[in-house]
C-alpha cells in the first residue's frame, strides 16, 4: 500500500454504490488504473468536476496490493474536455479515444508518449476547424505503434519482400492481411487470404506519420484517410476481439 500522485485523464466511470464510483484513469506516470472514488456521485462530492469523463486532473490515490481496489483520495481538475459543442463527431471522438485506451492498454503499464498523444488529440477536438477525422485516424495509428500492434508497413508479411512506395507505382495496391499483422504483396496474394486492398499512397502516408509524428498533410484526401482508418481498424478490431462500440457514432 502506497500513496501515489499522477496526472491523469478519466476514461471510464462505473457506479459502485449509492454514492460512489469506480473511476478508470489513463495516467502519465502509471498508465491505466482504476480507483474507488467515495462520494463521487454526490452533488457536492469531494471531487467536483474533476471526474467528468475525459477531464484531465491531478490525482492522489492509495495504491493497494494486487487484487484490491485502489482508493482515490484527491482529484483536482486541470482541463475539462470541451469539444466544439455543435460537433457531436468530436464528442464521440473523445469517447472513442477513451474506449481504445480502456481496451488496448494494460493496468500500471506507463507510456508517457501515449499519454501525450492522448492529450494532444483531445485538445485538438477543442480547436475549431481541426479536421476531426484525420485527428482520430492519426490517434489510431500512433496508438497502435505505441502498443506495438501497428502492422509492418515496410515488407510483405509472407515473403518479406520490401513494399516499395514510389510515385511510379502510386496506384499499385497491396492487400492488407491483418491476421499476419501486415501487408501482402501481389505475388503472395492468394484467394484464401481475403483482406482489404490498400493503396500505396495510403501506406506511404502512414509511414510518414509514424516516422515523424506529424499530422496528415493537407494534400491527403478524405479517401486516403478513410483507407488508413480501415487499415488501423482491422488491427484494432483484431486486438480488441470486437469492433469498438463508439465507432458507430463516428463518420470517417
Ligand atoms: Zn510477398
Amino acid at each position: 500500500m502506497s500513496t501515489e500522485k499522477a496526472e491523469a485523464i478519466v476514461i471510464r466511470q462505473v457506479d459502485f454504490s449509492e454514492s460512489s464510483r469506480v473511476v478508470t484513469f489513463f495516467s502519465k506516470e502509471f498508465g491505466k488504473f482504476s480507483a474507488l472514488a467515495k462520494g463521487a456521485k454526490r452533488l457536492k462530492g469531494p471531487f467536483d468536476a474533476a471526474l467528468d469523463l475525459l477531464s484531465r486532473c491531478r490525482v492522489v490515490f492509495i495504491k493497494k496490493s494486487y487484487g484490491s481496489l485502489n482508493l482515490l483520495t484527491e482529484a483536482r481538475l486541470s482541463t475539462r474536455f470541451r469539444p466544439q459543442p455543435a460537433e457531436l463527431q468530436r464528442v464521440y471522438g473523445g469517447y472513442y479515444v477513451a474506449e481504445l485506451l480502456q481496451g488496448l492498454t494494460e493496468d500500471f503499464d506507463p507510456d508517457p508518449a501515449l499519454y501525450d498523444l492522448t492529450v494532444e488529440t483531445l485538445d485538438a477536438f477543442a480547436i475549431p476547424d481541426t479536421p476531426s477525422s484525420s485527428t482520430l485516424v492519426r490517434f489510431e495509428i500512433l496508438l497502435l505503434r505505441e502498443i506495438g500492434l501497428l502492422p509492418n508497413l515496410s515488407e510483405c508479411s509472407v515473403c518479406g519482400e520490401p513494399v516499395a512506395v514510389t510515385p511510379k507505382i502510386s496506384d499499385g495496391r497491396f492487400n492488407h492481411w491483418v491476421t499476419q499483422g501486415g501487408l501482402l504483396c501481389a505475388a503472395c496474394r492468394k484467394e484464401e487470404y481475403s483482406g482489404t486492398a490498400i493503396s500505396a499512397r495510403a501506406i506511404s502516408l502512414m509511414r510518414q506519420l509514424t516516422e515523424d509524428n506529424t499530422a496528415f498533410g493537407s494534400e491527403s484526401t478524405q479517401t486516403e484517410i478513410a483507407e488508413c482508418h480501415r487499415f488501423a481498424l482491422s488491427a484494432i478490431t483484431n486486438a480488441l476481439g470486437r469492433k469498438p462500440s463508439t465507432l458507430r457514432y463516428i463518420q470517417i
